[in-house]
């Protein structure tokens, strides 16, 4: 693949909650010289306000109410991402454990679904971006040049992010983690499933440079004919 592709190449990366999606297409995106965009903030960012707002997030009709709610705005330099709602950055507070509780049944919601994959898809528009998700490659963008499936075993994903939480109790953090994978791949719209076309990493075994390496690797191997 030339310069030229990558330019308009569009890199999908979906995955359980906890695999090193982020850090991976952080790096990749840097290493190629392409935009970021992290579609489980804008998830996070929709659910922050509506616990700010007192929604009842498992009332479908008062979570659809509210689906339009704030202004979100993604910034798409893998070096400092940011998340606004109504012109606040807010990259801090959707980390907050009552968000990860609330994000997975905000994001089974349809309305809240169409409304931020109309913005993703506008955001993407003609391409040079790494993507990361739960549907990116199946529903948001279908066409991706490259399309990658980040998985890992729960205990190594688990102690990863307490160790980036900065938290001891590894088994609270994989009991949110396994949760909130068991909703993202139940629900009716858009669940979290491997697209097809794409290429299944698992990266317990590996460190963050092996997975970016394999990921800059697939996005730069010339495509075969
Ligand atoms: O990627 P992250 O763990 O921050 O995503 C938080 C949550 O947002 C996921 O658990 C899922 O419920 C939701 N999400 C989604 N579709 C995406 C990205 C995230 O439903 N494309």
């Amino acid at each position: 693949m030339n310069a030229g592709d990558l330019s308009s190449l569009v890199v999908a990366v979906d995955g359980t909650s906890g695999s090193g999606k982020s850090s991976t297409c952080r790096a990749v995106a840097e290493r190629l010289g392409l935009r970021y965009l992290d579609t489980g903030a804008m998830y996070r960012a929709v659910a922050w306000w509506m616990l700010q707002h007192d929604v009842n997030i498992y009332d479908i009709h008062e979570v659809t109410a509210h689906a339009d709610g704030p202004r979100l705005e993604s910034g798409t330099d893998p070096r400092r991402p940011t998340i606004t709602l109504d012109g606040v950055d807010v990259s801090a507070e959707i980390r907050s454990d009552a968000v990860n509780a609330a994000v997975s049944p905000v994001s089974t919601v349809p309305a809240v679904r169409a409304r931020l994959v109309d913005q993703q898809r506008e955001i993407i528009g003609d391409g040079g971006i790494v993507v990361e998700g739960r549907d990116i490659g199946s529903v948001v963008w279908p066409a991706a040049g490259l399309k990658v499936f980040l998985t890992a075993d729960p205990d190594a994903r688990a102690a990863r992010r307490a160790a980036e939480a900065g938290t001891t109790d590894v088994t609270a953090t994989q009991e949110s983690l396994l949760n909130r994978d068991r909703i993202d791949s139940g629900r009716a719209v858009a669940p979290l499933t491997m697209a097809d076309g794409a290429v299944h990493i698992d990266t317990t075994e590996l460190t963050l440079e092996e997975v970016v390496d394999v990921v800059v690797g697939l996005a730069t191997a010339p495509a075969e004919a």
